[in-house]
């Protein structure tokens, strides 16, 4: 098979779009095949952590998502009842980062915003309604099979990315087992235009009950004005109907946040979470990144920014391999790190993050909480605490695999 240096990538959700972005950077052509006709806006991930955005200065980009985005410098703790627990600093992660904060921005504006700048590249092609249906690898390469509009069109290439999501049909097409589970019960998201500022909440807030717990946190919105999520858990007994019934969600939102009008409910949102790892993210010159490799609770805003840094590391790799002759061991080294923390940090992290908001447990609660206030109140506890909340530990931990 004729080799041209030129990778495909299944998916063009926003890790498809940041690894197309870094082969095109690097000079490798890429083909991006995605099944959608644009860029899907409903409410999903809006935390970009440090060292993603560090990540994304080296393609000049961060400062477009700094001034696209809120940058958020503390986080709280709280609890339901006895409110505030602890303050989170990220100020405390200046000597380790550029960008000591979390910023805040939905994901489909990254997307777009990596869209725009791929316009740039002569070396990059995205291909819209075209589903990633078949794959074969042949001699030297791998042949892909897209459902188009005008039938099925074949692509070759050096290497394929699946970063088709959670359901990925490259990861099926490599018969790699999804290792995990499936939480019972799944995550409701009601967007609202409330400012909890007002009354005290930071932009980001984890909040712990033993029988509701809840996530808020603020994203710019449509016309960048402000708005809120905040993330409930949601009974496996109760209908889908009464889940969004308007007085059901106006009981949750009060219920977290008595007030005496009601809330302005301007999105709701359900969806079923998993804890899950790829058994392997490479079969010959296959490879698996983003929620296509691994799916976690949305619960410290990691998962999106775990499947970044996959592909920012993959697709340096593979620039290595297709433009510098490097060996193709390389890929399997690609899997041994990105697979190992996955497993120890993305899913351990998100599992634990869930089982400390949800414990109905007083007494372990009330020990953590002061655990919490231990570790704020305790600059080289909470700096180390921090390190590896803000993703940076995950990504030294990367880097000691050899
Ligand atoms: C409903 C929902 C809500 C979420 N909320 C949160 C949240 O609040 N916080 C959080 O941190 N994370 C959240 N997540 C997770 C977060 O959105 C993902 O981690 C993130 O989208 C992963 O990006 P990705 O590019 O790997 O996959 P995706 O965003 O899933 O993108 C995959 C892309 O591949 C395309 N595709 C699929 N199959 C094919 C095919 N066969 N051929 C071609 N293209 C294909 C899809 O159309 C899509 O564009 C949520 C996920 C969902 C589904």
């Amino acid at each position: 098979m004729k080799k041209n240096k030129e990778v495909i990538i299944s998916g063009a959700g926003p890790v498809g779009y940041l690894a197309a972005l870094n082969l095109a950077n690097i000079g490798v052509s890429v083909t991006l095949l995605e099944v959608t006709e644009k860029i899907a806006d409903d409410p999903r991930a809006g935390t970009i952590h440090p060292p993603t955005l560090e990540m994304f200065d080296k393609l000049g980009l961060a400062d477009t998502l700094i001034s696209r985005g809120y940058v958020v410098s503390n986080y709280h703790y709280r609890d339901r009842k006895t409110g505030l627990i602890a303050n989170f600093d990220l100020g405390v992660l200046a000597d380790d980062t550029r960008y000591p904060f979390r910023l805040m921005l939905e994901q489909h504006k990254v997307s777009g915003i990596i869209d725009s700048e791929l316009k740039k590249f002569k070396n990059f092609k995205l291909l819209r309604q075209h589903k990633v249906k078949n794959v074969q690898q042949e001699e030297g390469g791998v042949l892909v099979e897209a459902e188009t509009p005008n039938g099925v069109t074949e692509f070759r290439s050096d290497y394929l990315i699946g970063c088709d999501g959670g359901k990925s049909a490259v990861r099926r097409y490599m018969n790699v087992e999804f290792k995990g589970f499936t939480f019972e019960e799944r995550f409701l998201v009601v967007t609202t235009p409330y400012d909890f500022a007002e009354s005290g909440y930071a932009f980001t807030n984890y909040i712990s009950d033993p029988k509701e717990w809840c996530a808020l946190f603020k994203v710019p919105g449509k016309d960048d004005s402000g708005i809120w999520r905040v993330v409930f858990p949601t009974d496996p007994e109760q209908t889908e109907e009464y889940i969004f019934s308007d007085l059901a969600i106006e009981s949750r939102l009060q219920g977290f946040h008595p007030k005496k009008d009601p809330f302005n409910v301007i999105h709701r949102n359900l969806y079923v979470v998993h804890q899950r790892v790829a058994s392997r993210y490479r079969d010959g010159r296959v490879l698996l990144a983003g929620d296509a490799a691994h799916v976690n609770n949305p619960l410290g805003g990691m998962g999106l920014n775990f499947g970044f840094h996959d592909v920012i590391n993959l697709t340096n790799k593979l620039g290595k391999i297709l433009l510098n002759g490097a060996d193709e061991g390389l890929l399997d080294l690609y899997d041994r790190q990105r697979r190992t923390v996955a497993e120890e940090y993305l899913q351990r992290q998100s599992i634990e993050n869930k089982r400390n908001m949800e414990n109905k447990d007083d007494k372990s609660r009330e020990a953590f909480h002061k655990e919490l206030q231990a570790i704020v109140s305790d600059p080289a506890k909470v700096h180390q605490y921090l390190r590896r909340a803000a993703m940076l530990e995950g990504i030294e931990r990367e880097r000691s695999i050899t």
